[in-house]
């Protein structure tokens, strides 16, 4: 992997530059370059199967890069400073850096034996160090956020789909995350369930500073809450707009005939 060729740049909250990503020869990013500011709230929209996950993984560090750099904040993810030099990141500074962004994916995965209080709060006592009462007045309080405070001694099994998403929202928001990643949240829900998750989730981006990487099919949520929306395609954004102009009149034909097929 070549060294980077700049210090990270200002005013950042996620910046990947020319990132390569392989699975094999199969060349999932091309190059990839994209900026998402602080605070900005922003969704990519694109092709099943054209990277959009992958993009959040290489961030969450389940996936490594193989060229290219990613800058989380005013650092690099994928490099680490050492005597003055860049070099690619160890484990440990991997593991530094991804403490700042949360994850909240399609499946909820919440610990299935735990109580909502206690999948709130266990991640939050061991890696942030927090009191258990600090845990739980922190827990109390995104609970109420997300609407579920009378469920708070209730088992994951015991709650709708709808329910146990907001509780794995809450639950990425305990660990005070200040990028939130959203893979297709929805997608494992009924209908009459979606609308609820889309509203706490839109409530989260207006009334927080959190910065919003988000991968959905809701066209209409994408059109409602993000700053800008960005049409992946083979490994590259091939265009990058502001709702208005990107739903109603995209410069792309690629992008016309993706929200054809889905709108
Ligand atoms: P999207 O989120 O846009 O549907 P993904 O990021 O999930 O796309 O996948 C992009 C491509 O990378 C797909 O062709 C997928 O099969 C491939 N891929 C993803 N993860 C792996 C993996 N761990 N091993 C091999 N191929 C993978």
């Amino acid at each position: 992997m070549s060294e980077p060729p700049s210090p990270p740049v200002n005013d950042v909250m996620i910046r990947f530059d020319h990132v390569v990503k392989k699975f094999g020869d199969h060349v999932v990013l091309r190059e990839l370059s994209f900026t998402v500011k602080p605070g900005e709230f922003v969704t990519l929209i694109g092709p099943s199967g054209s990277g959009k996950t992958t993009i959040l993984r290489l961030l969450m560090t389940l996936e490594r890069v193989n060229g290219g750099t990613i800058q989380v904040g005013e650092e690099y993810l994928t490099h680490m400073e050492r005597k003055g030099k860049l070099v690619p990141a160890d484990e440990k500074h991997l593991r530094k850096v991804r403490k700042r962004i949360g994850m909240v994916f399609q499946q909820f995965n919440l610990f299935p034996n735990m109580n909502v209080l206690r999948n709130l709060t266990e991640a939050p006592i061991r890696s942030l160090g927090l009191s258990r009462d600090e845990a739980e007045v922190r827990a109390k309080e995104l609970l109420e956020m997300v609407g579920l405070s009378d469920k708070i001694d209730a088992h994951p099994m015991q709650l709708s789909g709808g329910q146990q998403q907001r509780v794995a929202i809450a639950r990425a928001l305990a660990m005070r995350p200040e990028v939130l990643l959203l893979d297709e949240v929805t997608s494992a829900l009924d209908p009459e369930l979606v609308a609820g998750v889309l509203g706490v989730l839109k409530e989260i981006a207006s009334t927080t500073d959190i910065t919003f990487l988000c991968v959905t099919h809701e066209m209409q949520f994408a059109q409602d809450v993000s700053d800008r929306v960005m049409m992946f395609d083979e490994g590259q954004v091939i265009e990058d707009a502001p709702p208005g102009k990107l739903f109603t009149n995209p410069d792309h034909e690629r992008t016309r005939s993706f929200l054809h097929a889905v709108l």
